[in-house]
């Protein structure tokens, strides 16, 4: 499956510290109706939720990170899942000593953060339930 779109929209912006990030994001979508497009940011965070898929069990295993850390990459797509705009984004975190962790993004808490949304126009990805890996994928 491959879409072709082209660049509606493009806004920047920054949420201000102890905003959590995803819902924020979602909130944003809803508001000015975007549901085709792509996320970027950075920043730094205060404490994080992230998961990491177990393909086994396909469930998801999340873990919360109490501590400050840098956003080095926030990342993300913008889609339909049961017809309402859904941010789905990934994230690399550095820690204090350098090292990072990353996963699919749950929560994260602003410190600081900047970011990109892109709107596309067309008709938008919508998820749905796929029977091969268990997430809600791309159908169309
Ligand atoms: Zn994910």
């Amino acid at each position: 499956m491959l879409r072709k779109f082209n660049i509606k929209r493009i806004f920047q912006g920054r949420l201000f510290k102890d905003y959590e990030i995803l819902s924020e994001i979602t909130k944003f979508l809803k508001e000015n109706s975007i549901s085709s497009g792509l996320i970027s940011g950075i920043g730094a965070v205060t404490k994080a939720k992230i998961g990491y898929y177990d393909q086994k069990t396909r469930q998801y295993i999340t873990q919360e990170f109490d501590e400050p850390m840098e956003i080095l990459s926030l990342k993300g797509n913008i889609s339909l899942k049961d017809g309402e705009p859904f941010p789905h984004v990934h994230v690399i975190l550095s820690r204090g000593d350098f090292s990072c962790i990353g996963g699919h993004l749950f929560e994260a808490y602003v410190f600081a953060f900047e970011f990109e949304v892109i709107e596309t126009d067309g008709t938008p990805c919508e998820r749905g339930f796929d029977e091969d890996t268990g997430l809600f994928l791309w159908k169309s």
